[in-house]
């Protein structure tokens, strides 16, 4: 099977054929219809966390295809079923990772990869959906849309009418967005550097947008909550800097929540103080999602209309073009950028 295989940190992937191990308990092997792109498998590009003990290995966290055949003790899915391949763990075997050969040489994988035409995932990093539903759309529920709205439901728990403000309209931001409008917060504040994502947001739901290049001062930014702060910020740049602007437009009973990764090496600054009256700071784990619960019951959203998912996806390459892909999203450009197994 082609896959694209990550040999050194800061270098293009290399597109080559790898054979399919045989199957072990609790695995199950899966066709691959599309993948999504996301911030994480830029960071394992860049070595954002440190140096990758694992090289050469594989990557992709978010996926959508048709399982072909399941290893002994699987019961989850059969053979022919629709899933999503996410990340976070559902319910089923939490099996060993696969391991690949390229020619005669290993090759690492997690428990869940998807860019490659066929992938070896383990039990619970799969839901079977309806066969009717669209793969593209499926699967943008592997990561960006599950870990967005997750953190609106569980990490924030925002309520009618409470205040956020987004900082960075990316994959998860945008979806953070979709979410906050669902439960009709007010104001929805967007914060980005790029004029066409702050467009976006608009349609996601934003009833305030920002460009951070421009006017977004702190001081600016705090009256549209007239001066108390925000109820939520959500910082999803991972910049120690729009944490700390973040922190400081947050209420003083409200949370910060933290959805960027952090460079291993960056440290953050802040007044500690109002931690001692109410305000929290939340690391956010793909939104506390669940799923087993949260994968049909969006896509049901989905279907009555009420969650916008075709709008998210801007870019589709092959996977013989996945730097070009990946360079995309690094330049900003992209909303959803997916690849198509084809
Ligand atoms: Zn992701």
């Amino acid at each position: 099977m082609k896959a694209a295989i990550l040999v050194e940190q800061n270098a293009p992937l290399v597109v080559a054929d790898l054979d399919i191990p045989q199957l072990s308990v609790g695995q199950v092997l899966v066709k691959i219809a599309y993948t999504g792109i996301c911030g994480k498998q830029l960071e394992e590009i860049s070595g954002k966390r440190g140096e990758d003990q694992f090289l050469p290995h594989l990557l992709g966290h978010e996926g959508a295809g048709i399982v072909l055949d399941v290893g002994p003790g699987v019961r989850k899915v059969k053979s022919g079923d629709h899933v999503v391949l996410h990340w976070m763990k559902g319910s089923g075997i939490d099996s060993a990772p696969p391991r690949f050969l390229w020619n005669g040489a290993a090759v690492s994988a997690g428990w869940v990869t998807t860019f490659s035409e066929y992938t070896v995932a383990s039990e619970n990093r799969l839901t079977p959906i309806a066969a009717d539903l669209k793969l593209d759309v499926a699967s943008l529920l592997g990561c960006a849309v599950t870990t967005g709205l997750g953190i609106v439901f569980n990490d924030a728990n925002l309520k009618p009418g409470q205040s956020i403000a987004v900082f960075g309209v990316g994959g998860v931001g945008l979806n953070v967005i979709q979410g906050a409008a669902l439960v009709n917060a007010y104001p929805i504040m967007a914060i980005d550097l790029y004029d066409h994502k702050l467009e976006q947001a608009r349609r996601f739901g934003a009833t305030h947008t920002e460009n951070a290049g421009r006017n977004a001062s702190q001081a600016f930014l705090k009256e549209f909550t007239h001066g108390r702060g925000f109820d939520v910020t959500i910082d999803t740049t991972g910049s120690a800097d729009v944490f700390q602007m973040a922190y400081n437009l947050t209420s003083g009973t409200g949370k910060v929540i933290l959805a960027g990764v952090l460079h291993h090496q960056k440290r953050i600054t802040i007044d500690a103080f109002p931690l001692h009256f109410g305000r929290r700071i939340i690391g956010a784990h793909g939104g506390g999602t669940q799923p087993d619960l949260d994968i049909s019951r969006y896509l049901e959203l989905y279907k009555q209309g009420k969650l916008k998912l075709d709008e998210q996806i801007t870019h589709r390459y092959p996977l013989d073009n996945i730097n070009e892909a990946l360079d995309t999203v690094r330049r900003g450009e992209a909303g959803r950028c997916l690849i198509s197994m084809g």
